[in-house]
C-alpha cells in the first residue's frame, strides 16, 4: 500500500530501486499512457519519483476510440506534461484486407506494427531510453512472479513504478491527486486505445455499440478482407482453454497488452 510524504508518492511508497534507473545526461524518460487507469496512475507517480519525465507518449494504433485519445490529451494537460502521439503509419484495415482478421497466433505481428515499431523509432539514436509503464504484478499470477520494478530490455529500460500496487491503491491515488478519469473505464471497462482483436471477442463490439460507439463497431466489423478465412475473426473468446494456453506471448507484449486477455504464457486470463 503506498504511503505518502508531503502529499506526494515517495521512493518509500514506490518499491523500485531508483539506483537501477538510468539517469545520465543522455537518458530520455518517457511515461507511456494508454488511457487505462494503471498507466494514468503510473504516469503521475513517475512524475513524482523519476529524476525527470521528458514526455508522456501515447501509442496510437489507429484502431482506438477518439474519446480515449481526447482523455489522454486532458490527462497530459492535467499533469502539465508534453504529450507525444506515436501513431503507427501502417493500416490495420490494410492488414485485415491482406490477411484476414487476426487471431491469437498473429498477436506478435500485430503487436509489432501497432506498438513495438513506434518504440523502436523512439529508441533510435538514444543511448538510454527509459519507458515508465503502469504494469502491475497483481494483474495476474504469472506477473506476480515475473514483474520487476526495473527491467533491462535490448533497446530500453522498462520501469514499473506501481508494479506491486493493487487496484485499490491505484483508485486511492487517483482520488487523492484528483486526476481526471477516463469515462470509458466505467462504460467499456477498459481504455479503448486499441482493438487489434487478437484476443477480442464479438461481445466487445456489442459493448461498443451499447455505449454509443456504433460507428467504431461497424468499422471493425465490416473491414474488407480478401481472404475468406473467418476462423480467426475476433475468435479469442471462442477458443478452448487449451487453445488459449497455447497462444503464448513474450514479456514485452505482455507489458503493453496488459489490459487485454493476453495469456500469461500458459495461463489464460488477464485483467
Ligand atoms: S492485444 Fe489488446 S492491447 Fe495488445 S495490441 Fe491487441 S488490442 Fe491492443
Amino acid at each position: 500500500m503506498p504511503t505518502e510524504q508531503d502529499g506526494r508518492a515517495t521512493p518509500q511508497s514506490v518499491s523500485i530501486d531508483l539506483d537501477d534507473v538510468p539517469t545520465g545526461r543522455r537518458s530520455f524518460h518517457v511515461a507511456l499512457v494508454s488511457g487505462g487507469m494503471d498507466s494514468t496512475v503510473a504516469a503521475a507517480v513517475s512524475q513524482e519519483v523519476a529524476p525527470t519525465i521528458d514526455v508522456l507518449a501515447y501509442l496510437d494504433t489507429g484502431t482506438g476510440l477518439d474519446a480515449n485519445r481526447e482523455y489522454i490529451e486532458d490527462l497530459a494537460d492535467a499533469l502539465g506534461a508534453q504529450l507525444w502521439t506515436l501513431r503507427t503509419h501502417e493500416s490495420y484495415a490494410e492488414k485485415v484486407r491482406e490477411n484476414g482478421y487476426p487471431g491469437p497466433s498473429r498477436h506478435g505481428m500485430m503487436y509489432n506494427f501497432l506498438k513495438e515499431r513506434q518504440l523502436g523509432k523512439l529508441a533510435k539514436g538514444r543511448d538510454d531510453l527509459v519507458l515508465w509503464t503502469g504494469v502491475r504484478s497483481h494483474e495476474s499470477e504469472r506477473r506476480m512472479a515475473h514483474v520487476e520494478g526495473v527491467q533491462e530490455a535490448d533497446r530500453w529500460t522498462w520501469v514499473a513504478p506501481i508494479h506491486d500496487w493493487t487496484k485499490q491503491d491505484c483508485r486511492e491515488f487517483l482520488d487523492e491527486r484528483d486526476l481526471p478519469e477516463n469515462p470509458l473505464w466505467d462504460t467499456l471497462g477498459r481504455s479503448g486505445d486499441c482493438f487489434c482483436g487478437c484476443f477480442g471477442s464479438r461481445e466487445e463490439l456489442i459493448d461498443l455499440e451499447a455505449e454509443g460507439y456504433e460507428d467504431h463497431a461497424e468499422w471493425l466489423r465490416n473491414l474488407d478482407t480478401e481472404t475468406d478465412d473467418e476462423t480467426t475473426l475476433w475468435a479469442w473468446a471462442s477458443l478452448s482453454e487449451h487453445q488459449q494456453r497455447a497462444a503464448r506471448v513474450d514479456e514485452d507484449q505482455m507489458t503493453l497488452c496488459s489490459t487485454c486477455a493476453v495469456p500469461d504464457g500458459g495461463e489464460a486470463g488477464g485483467e
